[in-house]
């Protein structure tokens, strides 16, 4: 169950009925980011009280930037679209909330966040150990805070991919394509949300949606009817789905 309270609680929110005013008071609202960037500030307390060595610190804070896209390319690519999650009745509704809705509904806003309990222990995991060896508890609540501000900052990014407006700087543009064509052309490539680097190294970039075939799983991301028979847990929490292939209307170059 989602923690719904302030102006979450009265409604939802779909992103393509949304203005750039009312995401950004959507986002700043929304329970998970408010826990990143109260938890950020005390990590940058906790860094600060714990200092030992400050330039290590800070470079484990620097070194957390890089790092972080990696570890989310590898955890959308071989987690979120890995077909072993929907066919345990254990994990089918994880699945379904961390990823499969998502791509059945791009616009809804309450799904587009990842979960914080999800969230949270993968940054707690990829962060501390990394600053602890650098530079010790100060270090590793530095790394923390750098961790917790990318993750705004990633999903920041992320639901301004999918609100119907053409950004002005040339990088928005940029990667707001490439993650639309993951969305509505073909989910097997550009699995990056801010960086496409890691796709880049291994093999699952592409520019234009013309230098990939379409897919036809770009909804279901391949839990089709014939897989929800066999594995029926993720369909009986969804009411309606969506499996029709990528439609022309939605692909990033008719928008
Ligand atoms: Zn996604
Ligand atoms: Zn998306
Ligand atoms: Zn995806």
């Amino acid at each position: 169950m989602e923690i719904r309270w302030g102006v979450w609680s009265a409604r939802k929110y779909f992103l393509d009925k949304m203005t750039l005013g009312d995401l950004v008071r959507a986002y700043f609202t929304y329970y998970a980011i408010m826990a990143y960037l109260l938890l950020a500030v005390l990590s940058i307390i906790a860094a600060v009280a714990w200092n030992q060595d400050t330039v290590m610190s800070l470079f484990a804070a620097a070194l957390v930037v890089p790092v972080y896209p990696f570890i989310w390319y590898l955890l959308h690519r071989f987690v979120l679209h890995g077909r072993y999650l929907y066919k345990s009745a254990a994990t089918a509704s994880l699945w379904k909330r961390i990823h499969f809705d998502h791509h059945q509904d791009p616009n809804d806003l309450g799904i587009l966040f990842g979960a914080l309990y999800t969230t949270l222990p993968t940054i707690l995991v990829v962060t501390l150990p990394i600053g602890w060896v650098l530079a010790g508890p100060g270090g590793a609540a530095a790394a923390l805070a750098s961790g917790l501000i990318t993750t705004c900052f990633y999903e920041f990014c992320h639901c301004i991919q999918h609100l119907p407006f053409k950004p002005e700087y040339e990088w928005l543009k940029q990667i707001k394509k490439l993650h639309l064509a993951h969305h509505f052309h073909n989910e097997q490539g550009n699995f990056g949300i801010t960086n496409f680097a890691a796709d880049k190294m291994l093999g699952t970039y592409y520019a234009r949606p013309k230098d990939i075939a379409r897919s036809a799983t770009v909804f279901n991301l391949g839990y089709t009817a014939q897989e929800a028979e066999r594995y029926p847990w993720v369909a009986r929490l969804s009411p309606e789905r969506r499996d029709e292939a990528p439609r022309k209307t939605d692909t990033p170059e008719a928008a």
